[in-house]
């Protein structure tokens, strides 16, 4: 069986997270941002590391990235990359595209333009966490 490919747009911490978490399962993995040091951080850590700038729509073509399995758009702050490299990636042919959202419009952009699952890594893992603590019972003690 072949390891599975993805690619990750953007290296914040929820990119270098979903990364690296990929790598260390077996995945091939390519990761994208347009800052050296970050790329420079994950270069040992995953298969593939290449700095550009994923609106560079001639750059995006050239990453041989149509057969890929998955894309994880994290890039939260930079609203244009973000449904940019969205679009790109859906017209290139990746099949499950999962993007990172900051807020509810941005999430209605990114789901208007392709995205297959839309994520909110902050509000979502507050849930998760508050969910935790109500299920130890630490307030009985
Ligand atoms: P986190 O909360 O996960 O730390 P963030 O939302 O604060 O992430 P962003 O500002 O969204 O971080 O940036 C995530 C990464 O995306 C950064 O490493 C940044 O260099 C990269 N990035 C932003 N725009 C582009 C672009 N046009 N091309 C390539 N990389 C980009």
């Amino acid at each position: 069986m072949t390891n599975k490919e993805f690619v990750v747009f953007g290296l914040g911490r929820f990119g270098k997270s979903v990364a690296t978490t990929l790598a260390d399962s077996g995945c091939e993995v390519l990761v994208v941002d347009d800052n050296e040091d970050k790329i420079q951080e994950m270069a040992d850590i995953v298969t593939y590391a290449v700095k550009a700038n994923v609106t560079d729509v001639d750059t995006m073509e050239t990453l041989g990235i149509s057969n890929f399995d998955g894309a994880i758009v994290a890039i939260g702050e930079n609203l244009e990359a973000s449904v940019m490299v969205t679009i790109l990636a859906k017209e290139l042919g990746i099949p499950y595209v999962l993007a990172k959202a900051q807020n509810d419009l941005h999430a209605k952009i990114l789901k208007k333009v392709g995205a297959d699952m839309v994520v909110f890594p902050e509000k979502e893992t507050g849930i998760r966490i508050a969910n935790k603590l109500l299920l130890g019972n630490f307030f009985d003690a």
